[in-house]
Parts: structure tokens; sequence; C-alpha cells
């Protein structure tokens, strides 16, 4: 049963701020990969002048997502980037240059069928803007003949502190998610929609309802403030009651899981043909002095993005994501990806020493896998490769809400990531 969790301190102090436009950085580094599968090659060369929206990147691979310039200007050079998960990728480092213009050929898509509406997510380049980075269309290209969605799940939870960058979504385009949805519920006739936005969000919740007033197959459910509550799995059974056993997806539960801001872009490209080139994110943390929510080309460095924000203090802490599963930055020119949905600015903070496992259990308790964490610590530690198959390691999603809880304040979370790496390695011998 998928039902423990934690309770987060609750920081949003974005949350009220509008949505301000960063379109200017003087350079963007836009990797060639910002998506699960395949990664792209790139379709220009250095000297190339580009424009806003231009096709630069692509792959033959079905499990891939396109990649398009976010700026005008001139490719001054191709690079590798290494990411914080250790992953490389090819980039284009473009100057921006002139006046910033959208590229002559874009133009919205025609869609009469399922198949122009998948193919057309896929020129658009979207991909779960969640987090996941899972390329949109393969998700929505599945087998009709042995799989039966019923309900879109719309994932508003946003359950990480400090993120409010879907919230501002559902507050300053709330049209446009409604219009995503009835989009992806007509092309892929599913029947029903239940948008999960936790209670914490009282504003969206009521401009969601207010709207959907005379619709009856897209509700709102409000959800108990809980971590990770946008997790899939934990999404699907708090929004239908159904479980997703072990190594399934949301699909064998009849469920077809959406982001919030991934339905208001389908929205929008629809509309425009104008694909993804531009992040929302939230940029907070105890040094910055006015939080806010921006929208950025992507490839826009950290450099310049902390440029744009008031900070207080030297940074000693810069984490892409939330605390919870968001990594720590050791690259001042790394760049946002398509999948990056917050920057967080933090100054020094008081050394946190781990003690001895007091076995209180809290770990296990509070997880929504039923993982046991010490027990997959000892399996690491003895690099056991069957042990942990046996606790099932790889449904660990990385929360951290073990480390968390963990009065010990031991680095259980990050201990079952070492322990996939290892067995990854394992397998491989
Ligand atoms: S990080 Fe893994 S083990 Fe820890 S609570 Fe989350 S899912 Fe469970
Ligand atoms: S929460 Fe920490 S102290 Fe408690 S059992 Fe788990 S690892 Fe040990």
């Amino acid at each position: 049963m998928i039902l423990n969790s934690v309770k987060l301190p609750h920081f949003a102090r974005a949350a009220e701020s509008i949505t301000e436009v960063f379109d200017s950085p003087k350079t963007v580094v836009i990797a060639m990969s910002q998506h699960a599968g395949a990664p792209c090659e790139p379709l220009v060369k250095i000297g190339d002048f580009v424009k806003c929206g231009q096709l630069i990147g692509d792959s033959e691979a079905f499990v891939s997502a396109p990649i398009h310039a976010s700026v005008t200007g001139k490719v001054v050079a191709e690079k590798e980037i290494t990411f914080l998960n250790g992953r490389t990728s090819k980039a284009l480092v473009i100057e921006t240059e002139g006046e910033q213009s959208v590229f002559e050929d874009i133009s919205p898509p025609v869609i009469s069928s399922r198949e122009d509406f998948i193919k057309a997510i896929r020129n658009s380049g979207l991909v779960g803007l969640g987090g996941a980075g899972f390329p949109t269309h393969v998700k929505l290209n599945y087998d009709r003949t042995k799989t039966t969605i019923d309900t879109l799940v719309v994932n508003g939870a946003e359950c990480e502190p400090y993120i409010t960058s879907d919230y501002r979504e559902f507050i300053e385009s709330s049209d446009e998610i409604i219009n995503g949805i009835k989009l992806v519920m007509k092309y892929l006739e599913i029947p029903k929609a239940v948008i999960g936005i936790e209670k914490d969000k009282p504003k969206a919740i009521a401009a969601m309802r207010e709207k959907l007033e005379n619709e009856v197959n897209i509700s709102v459910r409000a959800l108990k403030t809980r971590y990770p509550q946008g997790a899939e799995k934990v999404l699907v059974y708090q929004v239908t009651g159904r479980v997703i056993t072990e190594g399934e997806l949301p699909m064998s539960a009849g469920c077809l899981v959406i982001n919030s801001s991934s339905v208001s872009f389908i929205s929008n490209y629809i509309k425009t043909g104008m694909p993804l080139f531009w992040r929302r994110l939230t940029l907070d943390g105890d040094i910055v002095d006015s939080p806010k929510n921006i929208v950025v080309p992507v490839g826009t460095t950290l450099r310049e993005i902390l440029n744009f924000a008031s900070v207080k203090d030297i940074p000693e802490k810069v984490i892409f994501g939330g605390p919870m599963m968001g990594n720590a930055v050791y690259d001042l020119d790394m760049p946002i990806t398509k999948t990056n949905n917050a920057v967080l600015v933090f100054g020094k903070q008081k050394e946190i020493k781990s003690t001895a496992c007091i076995r209180c259990g809290k770990c296990t308790y509070v997880c929504s896998m039923n993982l046991t964490p010490t027990a997959l610590e000892h399996a690491y530690d003895a690099r056991d490769a069957e042990e942990l198959k046996k606790l099932r390691v790889n449904t660990c999603m990385s929360c951290g809400a073990c480390s968390f809880i963990c009065p010990a304040k031991r680095n259980i979370a990050e201990k079952n990531l070492l322990a996939k790496q290892f067995l990854l390695t394992a397998d491989k011998k």
C-alpha cells in the first residue's frame, strides 16, 4: 500500500510573485541531451546564425526529443558538458546577437488524428516538465490494443518546499492548462481527467474549480500536503485509489500522468507552434532577497541567472531543483535545461554530522515505496548485490524522505543511489 509520507516545512516565498521574463542572456549553452533516451546530434555548426525556436538538434531514435534554439544569435562553440548525475552531453554555445526574433518556419501544427497529435508533440520537443524529462510523445504513444486509459491524472502537487513554478502556471495560465487537458483527452480518447493539487495551494484549487464549474469530465482533487505527493505512484493512488504494482507504470492502473505545466505547454504549442525553448523556474533560497519566478531561455547559465537575482551573501550552495530531490551545482557555468524548475541559493549552513543508527524505524515508516533503508544500507556496505535486489533497491525513487526524517542525520537516500549504481556495474560484470 502506498501511503507513507512526511510533512515538510512550508517554504513558498515566491508563490505570489508574478512571473518575470529574463530573455536576454549574453550566451546560452544548449545541451543535446535534456531528456531520457537517445541524445540529439547538432544540426547546425559553428558560425551558423540561428533564431528562437529553430531546430538545432535531433535524433532518429523514437525515445528522444528534438532541441530548439532558445535565442537569436550565432553558434560560437560546440563543447561537452557534464551533468550533475555524471552523464555527459554535447552542447552548442550560442551568443545572442541583434533583435531576438522567432524562426520564420514556425507555425501551428495541423492535427486531425491521434497520430498527428503525437507527432506534433514530438516536434515540440516537450519532455516531462515535472523533472523526469521523459519525452512526452513516447508517453502518449501507448499501445491502445493492450492498454486502456480511463483517467488522465494531471500532476499539480508540486510537493517540494520553495518550488512554485507549477503553482504560478495554475494562477497565470489556468485556461491553457484546461485547454491542454482537453486536447490530450480528445486525441487520446481518455474519458476523464483529475487534477491533483495539494491543499496548501488553495488559490490554485479555487482558480481551477471556478473554471471547471461546468465541466463534468474534469475535476480537481485537493490532496493532503504531504511529501512525496507528486511521485507518480503516490499521486495515482491518492487521486484514484488504484495501486501500481512494483515494476509497473501508471498505465497498468488505467492512468496517464502528466504534469500541469506540460499540458499548459501543449495548449500553447498547438495554438502557436512555438516549441519548448524556455523554462519557468523559481529562484529562492535563504540568501535570495526577493524570491521570484522567472522564465528563462533554455541554456541560460547559472552565472547569468544569479546576476538577475538579488543575492545578499556569497552563495555556499546552489541547487538545481528542490531541496529534497535537487542536485547541488558544482559549476556556475552549468546551463538550465528543459527539466529545471528551480534554482535555490543558500549561504553557509551549520554543519550536520551523522551519528550511529538508533534503530528507531522512522526511515522505514515514511518510505512510500515500503523499502527498508537501514537494511539497504547494510546490503550496500557489504556490496551484496543479491540482497540489494531482494530488498528492491531499484524501486527507490530517491525522494529523500528517509534521510529527512532520520534523527541520526544519516544519508540513507544517498546510499540507495550509490547502491543502484553499484548494481548496474555488478550486473554488467
Ligand atoms: S529515498 Fe528511497 S528509500 Fe528513502 S524514502 Fe524515498 S523511496 Fe524510500
Ligand atoms: S531513521 Fe535513521 S536512526 Fe532511525 S532506523 Fe532509520 S537510519 Fe536508523
